[in-house]
């Protein structure tokens, strides 16, 4: 059977080719490597995402703020 590990990770397959798939996983070093691999950066991924540095809040923070003159809406005409 075909080498796809990474479909597990998409839950991309049916229940009968996961089952299949984790059969292969079983007897096959190279996908069990290459899903540890995934899941690792997956999940290096879902905790950068989840903490935003300082630096990175002071900066969106300063362009929100930079922005907000150009900005149209209910409380642009409330000056006019
Ligand atoms: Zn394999």
């Amino acid at each position: 059977m075909a080498h796809r590990a990474f479909e597990l990770l998409d839950g991309a397959l049916d229940a009968p080719d996961v089952h299949a798939t984790h059969e292969h996983l079983h007897g096959c070093a190279r996908c069990r490597a290459a899903l540890a691999g995934s899941r690792r950066f997956l999940a290096a991924l879902a905790r950068q995402s989840s903490v935003a540095p300082p630096s990175l809040h002071a900066r969106v923070a300063a362009q929100l703020a930079a922005a907000r003159p150009v900005l149209t809406g209910p409380g642009s005409r409330a000056g006019a």
